[in-house]
C-alpha cells in the first residue's frame, strides 16, 4: 500500500522540522533524498524495512498554507541574524536559510536570501551608513 496523503505531509514535516524521517507503518529510518527544481523539489526515498518507495513534493507540507512573503522589518532581522552569526532562519518555517552575498564589489554588499523549504528569497540592499534608503541600482 502507497503511503497515504497524510503521512506523506507527516514524512516532509519530519524532513524539515526534526530532520530525520520514519517509515509510518514500521518507524524504520528511511532515507530521504531533497532534488530542488524550477518549481519546487521532491523527496524521494524507500523503506528498507517494508519497501515501500517515498514521493513527496512540496505541495504535501502540512504548512504550506501559512507561506507568505517576507515583511521587510523580518528582512532586516534576518540580515542582523546573518551579520552576527553567519545563519539565519526563514521567520516562517524556521528552517536554515542560504544566504549568499551579491555584488560584493559594492560597499556594503547585497545578500540573497533563499529557503529551501517555503521557497520564497529576497534580496536584502543596506543602506550606506547614516542613510536610510537602501541602493538598489547595480
Ligand atoms: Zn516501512
Ligand atoms: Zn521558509
Amino acid at each position: 500500500m502507497a503511503y497515504s496523503r497524510e503521512q506523506l505531509s507527516q514524512i516532509v514535516e519530519d524532513y524539515w522540522s526534526v530532520g530525520s524521517v520514519r517509515c509510518p507503518e514500521d518507524d524504520s529510518i528511511i532515507n530521504i533524498k531533497r532534488s530542488p527544481h524550477a518549481q519546487g523539489y521532491n523527496l524521494i526515498g524507500r523503506c528498507l524495512r517494508c519497501g515501500q518507495a517515498v514521493k513527496a513534493t512540496n505541495h504535501d507540507d502540512p504548512i504550506k498554507a501559512e507561506f507568505r512573503r517576507w515583511t521587510a522589518e523580518e528582512l532586516t532581522e534576518m540580515a542582523e541574524d546573518f551579520y552576527e552569526s553567519r545563519s539565519a532562519l526563514c521567520p516562517v518555517c524556521e528552517v536554515d536559510l542560504e544566504v549568499k552575498p551579491l555584488a560584493t564589489h559594492m560597499k556594503p554588499p547585497r545578500l540573497m536570501f533563499h529557503c529551501k523549504r517555503c521557497l520564497h528569497h529576497a534580496t536584502y540592499s543596506p543602506g550606506p551608513v547614516g542613510q536610510s534608503e537602501a541602493a538598489q541600482n547595480t
